[in-house]
């Protein structure tokens, strides 16, 4: 290929992304530069825009705007009295697009059993979790892991964790697969997890 350092470091950092190789980062790279003003330069400025503006919240683990704050966890209304508790950004997504559940929630950033995750317990955001149980008129924990072993684990962990603050505590239960986790879930098996989940 020709010596451009440019392109063959946007390759490698493409490549990165999920369902994405060396192939197909060429592809998505030669579309770009065939568009520059319709998506290479768009993209390029959304991207620094979203370097700069967007990042977790530290107290609930949702994607925020430093601008604002975070209409998750920082919601003077207290609108909500659930709070429902997802390995991921991506599984608040899903279930938000089912529309089974109105209510908080808490995003772990992974299951307690990552390696990549040091002190699990400061990163998995669970001691804030307990501080926004015990501040927030919270009645209700939904633990909404995965139906895998390491989601499994990690529900019982919290609700380990939770025994002193006296909410009630379910779990999703009938509809998931074993194995199943929520990113991927359609719509219908989401709505029969929450309406059949069991308290704990
Ligand atoms: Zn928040």
């Amino acid at each position: 290929m020709q010596n451009l350092p440019e392109i063959d470091n946007l390759i490698k950092l493409i490549s990165k992304l999920p369902g994405l190789g060396p192939k197909s980062a060429k592809r998505i790279i030669l579309k770009m530069i065939n568009n520059r003003q319709e998506i290479l330069r768009p993209l390029a400025n959304n991207l620094s825009d979203v370097f700069k503006n967007i990042e977790r919240c530290k107290i609930c683990g949702t994607l925020k705007s430093n601008n604002n704050p975070c209409n998750n966890c920082e919601d003077k209304n207290k609108k909500f009295s659930k709070i429902c508790v997802v390995e991921n950004i991506s599984d608040q997504w899903a279930i938000e697009s089912s529309s089974i559940y109105q209510g908080y929630y808490h995003i772990l950033g992974g299951t307690i059993s990552d390696s990549t995750n040091g002190n699990n317990r400061e990163n998995l955001l669970i001691n804030s979790l307990i501080e926004r149980i015990k501040n927030g008129n919270i009645d209700e924990v939904i633990l909404a892991t995965s139906a895998t072993i390491e989601g499994q684990t990690t529900a019982f962990y919290i609700q380990d964790s939770l025994k002193n603050t006296n909410v009630k505590i379910s779990k999703l239960a009938q509809g998931l697969p074993v194995g199943g986790e929520i990113e991927t879930s359609d719509d219908g098996t989401l709505i029969s997890a929450f309406k059949n989940r069991r308290d704990l």
